[in-house]
């Protein structure tokens, strides 16, 4: 018998496998376990129609089988089998479905190197085998044959078939597991625990029983009596052939079986979630794609974050084999929240993160996901308030950075998710406040600084609040963004009422407030010297109604913004500075007295005018950067 070469492409892929620093390696138990699957659906299939199988569904099973000492992993199934001819063709070339991009791949590429990431890019089949043994042998024989088939190979330098007797239609592959290196225990792999874990995360929801002896320890009475006169009890090991996987995933059972109640049930074990999803969405698609998903909005930022397994993500199976956990392609990063499983016979087993994003199919699926995530949480805006306003400070800040996000591309997706807190005490749309607004209000007002409290106090806000209108409380330093990005809501367009003219005032009121910044020029000069150039410019108000003064910008810079960026990942970002603008209220008791002092006591003047400044530093929720030296100030008056 001579050995065999593998043909020139499949050569190299096996090279690269054998001598692969991929450290998915514990990935060759799923593909060789899905080979096995795939063989059983060939012959249960043909059972459809032809008698001569006698087997019935019942009788099909893979089984793991793990002898130690040899340091071999059997997988064994009584599916279809294949002939002489079949091994050699099948085992013998690359896997068909992933060569045709591999080849791609490889005729394009470059260095060397990248031929290692290529391998991590799609599962190989039978091939990654060869990632964890030095010797693989396929046994098999096909259903209506008499004779059977012995493929082996110890790598790259080809293989061996034989003609074997096999009493059992089906195949089976026996690995024979390297020796361990220093880098890596590819004993582990004989371990049943190690096993039992591959088989229950990539393979639990195959749809044949995965069978493997698990010995456990079993206690017997002895038939001997204690001093006490109660039964000896010893313990023996046995084992037991138990079948690993759960076979039905739960996200395959229709809505009759399986209730919403279990299904979070299922989340919260599978999650290690202690509380509630706040919402869930049960998919059962057919059409152009069909596939089925089982999605859930957290009730709460996970605790055990930070162990990495448990963030957000959707996994990703195809016919109940797991093909990637913790797909982050699929929905947009702005619903990087949810949880939960897409099943999907249209899925190929290879796929890839690169191939992902460039999936057709893929990306049907993802934004038929998105729609159902969405529509799923304006139901809970609408049904149930205070569970959005909980979900809202969990994942708020994903909606706000998707609005912002790629110069506000998917604003209008998600415009309506976004809820804000307002003078009236409330959480509301923009959509809610514009609908509420009166007909004699123009434009959205809305103030902005890093507490709802604070914001409230903000001097400017006094104008908008007498005249009956509600404004909005930004708390969050993304939030101006996020209007910055919106433009506008229902046409109605953003009034900031520190910065933007509130659009109160008329030609006469315009007028008169002109003629008295003429007349007071010389006094706010001299305010704006006094306080060395902090600001670039003292005015007086046409805002202010109760307080004496306030801080303001011009233009696009504003104080929340400049308060973000300070703590901004760039020097540059750091150093951004608004324009600020000081105003005084020309009405107040205060504006009296200063300049009553300008007039008559300059060094009194003085001193009021840099007061003054730092109250309206301190009405803006700015830090007095003298706290002792104001302190003495103000005491100085007395
Ligand atoms: P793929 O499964 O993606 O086609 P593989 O390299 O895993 O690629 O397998 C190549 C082929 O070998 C399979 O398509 C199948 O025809 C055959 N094969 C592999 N394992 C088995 C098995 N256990 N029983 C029958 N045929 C098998």
């Amino acid at each position: 018998m001579s050995k065999k070469q593998f043909k020139a492409e499949s050569k190299r892929l096996l090279d690269l496998m054998i001598n692969s620093i991929y450290t998915n390696k514990e990935i060759f138990l799923r593909e060789i376990i899905s080979n096995a699957s795939d063989a059983i659906d060939k012959l249960c299939y043909l059972s459809l129609t032809d008698s001569s199988v006698g087997m019935s569904r019942g009788d099909y099973k893979i089984d793991i089988i793990v002898d130690k000492d040899a340091r071999t992993i059997t997988v064994r199934d009584n599916g279809i089998g294949m002939t002489m001819e079949e091994a050699e063709n099948n085992l013998g070339v690359i896997a068909k479905s992933g060569s045709y991009q591999f080849k791609g791949q490889m005729d394009s590429e470059k260095a060397e190197g990248e031929d290692l990431s290529i391998i991590g890019q799609f599962g190989v089949g039978f091939y990654s085998a060869f990632m964890v043994s030095d010797q693989v042998t396929v046994r098999s024989r096909k259903f209506g044959e008499e004779q059977g088939v012995e493929w082996k190979s110890t790598g790259a330098d080809g293989y061996t078939v034989t003609p074997i007797e096999k009493d059992e239609v089906g195949t089976e592959v026996i690995m024979h597991i390297k020796a361990d290196t220093e880098e890596e225990i590819y004993g582990s792999y004989l371990e049943v625990w190690k096993l039992k874990a591959l088989v229950k995360k990539y393979s639990d929801y195959v749809r044949w029983p995965i069978k493997m002896d698990i010995p456990h320890q079993e206690r017997y009475e002895t038939g001997e009596k204690n001093d006490d006169g109660s039964p000896k009890f010893e313990y023996k090991m046995v084992t037991e052939n138990e079948t690993l996987n759960s076979m039905i995933p739960i996200w395959q059972r229709s809505k009759s079986e399986v209730t919403d109640d279990d299904c979070i049930q299922w989340y919260k074990e599978k999650n290690r979630d202690r509380k509630d999803p706040c919402a869930l969405v049960r998919i059962n698609a057919e059409g152009a794609v069909s596939y089925k998903a089982m999605l859930f909005v957290p009730g709460e930022e996970n605790e055990n974050a930070f162990s990495g397994d448990n963030k957000g993500g959707i996994t990703l199976y195809s016919n109940g084999v797991m093909i990637m956990e913790k797909c982050d392609k699929l929905v947009h990063d702005y619903f990087d929240f949810v949880k939960g499983v897409v099943d999907s016979p249209d899925l190929s087993l290879n796929i890839s993160r690169e191939i992902l994003q460039h999936d057709r199919q893929l990306r049907i699926i993802g934004q038929n996901l998105e729609k159902r995530i969405k529509g799923e949480l304006e139901k809970l805006l609408r049904d149930d308030k205070p569970k959005y306003q909980e979900f809202f400070k969990n994942f708020g800040t994903d909606l706000k950075v998707g609005v912002c996000d790629e110069y506000g591309r998917y604003k209008d997706f998600l415009r309506d998710l976004l809820i804000f807190y307002t003078s009236e005490d409330r959480q509301i749309t923009l959509k809610e406040y514009v609908e509420a607004m009166p007909e004699s209000q123009k434009v959205i007002y809305y103030a902005s600084s890093t507490s709802v409290k604070s914001a409230m106090s903000l001097p400017q806000c006094e104008q908008v609040r007498s005249r009956g209108f509600e404004l909005i409380y930004l708390t969050s330093p993304l939030d101006e963004m996020v209007l910055d990005a919106l433009r506008e809501q229902d046409g109605k367009t953003f009034c900031n009422v520190v910065t933007d003219d509130l659009g109160f005032e008329t030609e006469e009121e315009k007028k008169a407030a002109e003629e008295r910044d003429i007349e007071n020029k010389e006094l706010l000069d001299f305010v704006k010297e006094s306080i060395g150039g902090s600001v670039s410019k003292v005015r007086l108000s046409r805002k202010l109604s109760t307080q004496a003064c306030c801080l303001t910008s011009e233009g696009g810079l504003t104080l929340e913004m400049e308060r973000y960026f300070r703590h901004g990942p760039s020097e540059e970002m750091r150093k951004l500075r608004a324009t600020r603008v000081l105003e005084l209220n020309p009405e107040h008791h205060a504006f009296e007295v200063l300049k009553d002092a300008y007039q008559n006591d300059r060094e009194k003047a003085k001193k009021l005018s840099q007061i003054l400044s730092v109250l309206a530093e301190l009405t803006a929720g700015m830090d007095v950067e003298d706290p002792a030296a104001f302190a003495e100030q103000v005491a100085e008056l007395f």
